[in-house]
């Protein structure tokens, strides 16, 4: 005798949401017409349905009116199907005989016709009645979470996160690709809007990390290869060799002072190649780790080819007076070789922050064609104690009659180099407003000049920063509202001869000026990272139109990516000045807290399952999964899933030409059912 079959009981709820959906869905007649429709056994429309009180109507009802199935007719499921769910299971349901439909973004945000917006609801909402109808009962898995946490990046982003999740008594990988940790903030003299000393702040948080004993600090590394899934994720480091080795080096410097370079010769990169370095140096001088490296590059000790695994053929050239120098601790090594190591995390946070905008694309600014033109970057290490020029500020060209250094009497400063320009990049870049005003007030702190700042809007929304405009006010420094249209060094008059002229619309005024200075400085714009695709693609996460990562969800989500356990911090996922990095790292590493503390996570069930009998082994699907979810039993010559990695994206199920993958909640006769629903609306 066959089992009796349970009578539908459908439960339907219309949400106004405000005016969002009721302002062009009449919700009323959507919940009248849905109540004619079979196996409906009631039907209402609610102001909020995601409300406690909307919730607990979903709750009260499935209890009262024992409604075996539930359909919530609203916004997007991105947004609240989890909170839906959540309501059906404490009403003492399956959560997966629910079903939402998209009422809000598919229909009432993009109709502008309310009688037609409504039969459009009304025909979803048909189709999602007719769908729910074959939901089944689906469990959630749980996965382990391996408590371990990996964050890529050794930035105030990247400090910050691993610092928080390392008190918390967590295991950390910190990956750094330069030879220190510290990112732009090791760069600066003093931080806006407090002009608090920068390396103050941030140095006793480098050796924190350097020497916390739940952070292994990998510099000079970069991630290759990620495997796994949330939980379990298996991460591959290249560690470059430093040809130096990092546990004996005590950063004394002898083995610099005693360089057979006498002299520092190379472009020194940490000082954006204003001062110069030797082919052993450590980067600045509070480096962390403190430990010295050689660049092969250029050291004498290396011949210009190369091995066949691409390391450099070590010499003999060389009188080595660094290893002399180096002595008992031995610390010296050119026979070290880039190294691969593996580790395993459950969670990782992405903080690979950000590049300057190339000055050199915007030539009517004069960048690499006038010495005395300047980027930002290049000024905040000119005026650092620890810069090249030990914080003086003397310019690139021209020479006092004494033949002594020049110190500009005059300096413009030139907003918005690279950022709000169709040209370039359409985005605000946030930081250049207030750092240019810092600058301002540091060189004028410096050389007491006449400072100019050309800009297009002031924007300064954060906490002391308008205040910090005021004070740059009434300090004197000079304000021009207009984009810049060149700068020049031909002179129309004997005051301009011998300077660089900015010349500008003056959109306050309504006159064009021509400015002349003796230094120009560029505020160039954030940009993504040069290799932000390939990061991006490493870490599964996606980038936006503009290249930044993208959060999941700018609002409910801002530190969460589309790939379970990975997270953004900083200035990787878009512009942001430090308090704004600081504030996200923290709540990054929360994130990654949650997970570990609980322990496990739950697996939406939507995964996608082969048929074995009918799988023909034809591996089409393989390459195509996103996830490298599928895998192969060559044993038994059938491809099988690992419901651990599979996101439910359904790639594989529509492709496969045997028909043998199905997923929970996409099966052929919910989406059928949903298609035959919409269509047979009249
Ligand atoms: C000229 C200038 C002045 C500024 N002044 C101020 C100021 O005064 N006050 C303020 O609040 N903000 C200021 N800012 C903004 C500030 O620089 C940022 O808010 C801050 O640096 C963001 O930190 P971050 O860690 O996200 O990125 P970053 O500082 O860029 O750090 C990212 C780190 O990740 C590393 N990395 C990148 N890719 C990889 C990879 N694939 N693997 C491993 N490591 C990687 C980098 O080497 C770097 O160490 C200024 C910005 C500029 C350009």
């Amino acid at each position: 005798m066959s089992a009796k079959k349970e009578e539908l009981r459908i439960g339907f709820y219309v949400c106004h949401c405000g005016h969002n959906i009721a302002a062009m869905v009449d919700c009323a007649v959507v919940a009248r017409y849905v109540e004619t429709l079979p196996g409906v056994a009631l039907s209402r429309d609610y102001k909020y349905m995601c409300s406690d009180p909307g919730q607990e109507l979903i709750q009260q009802d499935i209890r009262e009116h024992r409604l075996n199935r539930v359909v919530v007719a609203s916004c997007s499921p991105l947004l609240h199907e989890h909170t839906f769910r959540g309501a059906v299971e404490a009403g003492g349901l399956n959560p997966f005989y629910f079903h939402m439909v998209n009422i809000r973004e598919h229909d009432s945000w993009v109709h502008t016709d309310r009688g037609e917006a409504t039969e459009k609801a009304k025909a979803l909402a048909r189709a999602a009645i007719q769908r729910v109808a074959h939901h089944k009962a689906l469990e959630i898995k749980k996965v382990e979470i391996h408590p371990d946490v990996l964050v890529v990046g050794g930035g105030i982003a990247g400090i910050h996160a691993a610092m928080t999740l390392a008190n918390a008594g967590k295991k950390v990988y910190l990956v750094e690709r330069e030879p220190s940790i510290g990112g732009h903030m090791a760069k600066f003299d003093k931080t806006f809007p407090t002009l608090d000393c920068a390396a103050c702040i941030l140095t006793p948080k480098m050796s924190e990390v350097g020497s916390h004993p739940n952070i292994t600090l990998w510099t000079y590394s970069e991630v290759t290869k990620v495997d796994g899934f949330v939980g379990n994720y298996t991460v591959q480091v290249k560690r470059k060799a430093r040809y130096v080795n990092e546990d004996l080096c005590t950063g004394c410097q002898d083995c610099i002072s005693h360089c057979v370079f006498k002299e520092p010769k190379f472009a020194d990169d940490f000082n954006e190649g204003l001062g110069k370095r030797k082919p052993i140096f450590i980067p600045f001088p509070q480096a962390t780790p403190q430990a010295v490296l050689i660049d092969p590059e250029v050291c004498l000790n290396f011949k210009r080819n190369k091995n066949p695994d691409g390391s450099p053929v070590v010499g003999d050239k060389c009188k080595k007076t660094c290893v002399e120098a180096c002595g008992e601790k031995h610390a010296i090594d050119f026979t070290q070789k880039d190294t691969l190591q593996e580790v395993k995390v459950g969670s990782i946070i992405v903080c690979t922050g950000f590049k300057t905008y190339d000055a050199g694309r915007s030539p009517a600014y004069g960048y690499g064609n006038y010495k005395n033109v300047y980027t930002a970057l290049e000024v905040e290490r000119l005026v650092n104690a620890s810069g090249p020029t030990g914080g003086e500020v003397i310019l690139r060209e021209g020479k006092n009659a004494d033949g002594s250094p020049k110190t500009p009497k005059s300096i413009g400063i030139i907003h918005c180099v690279g950022s709000r320009d169709k040209k370039t990049n359409l985005w605000c870049s946030r930081v250049c407003c207030m750092y240019s005003m810092k600058l301002a007030h540091l060189l004028r702190e410096h050389t007491g000049a006449e400072m100019y700042n050309f800009y297009i809007d002031m924007r300064t929304p954060g906490k002391g920063y308008e205040e910090f405009y005021n004070k740059l006010l009434e300090e004197g420094t000079h304000f021009i509202r207009g984009r810049v249209g060149e700068v020049t060094d031909w002179a129309m008059t004997p005051e301009e001869e011998g300077r660089l002229v900015i010349r500008v619309e003056d959109t306050l005024a309504g006159v064009v000026r021509r400015i002349p200075v003796d230094m120009v400085v560029l505020a160039t714009g954030l940009e993504p990272q040069a290799d932000a695709g390939e990061v991006r693609r490493l870490f599964n996460m996606s980038c936006g139109g503009d290249g930044w990562f993208l959060e999941r969800h700018p609002k409910l989500a801002p530190v969460s990516t589309f790939t379970d356990g990975v997270f953004l911090a900083g200035c990787c996922q878009g512009p942001k000045d430090i308090p704004d990095t600081v504030a996200q790292a923290g709540a990054a590493a929360a994130e990654a807290l949650v997970l570990i503390d609980k322990g496990y996570i739950e697996q939406e069930p939507n995964t996608a399952h082969i048929l074995e009998d009918e799988c023909s082994g034809c591996k089409s699907c393989i390459p195509l999964c996103p996830y490298t979810a599928i895998l192969f039993d060559e044993g038994r010559k059938k491809a099988y899933i690992n419901e651990a990695l599979c996101k439910g994206c359904g790639t594989c199920v529509g492709s496969c030409p045997s028909a043998s993958i199905v997923q929970n909640l996409f099966d052929d006769q919910e989406i059928f059912s949903e298609i035959e629903g919409v269509l047979a609306y009249d």
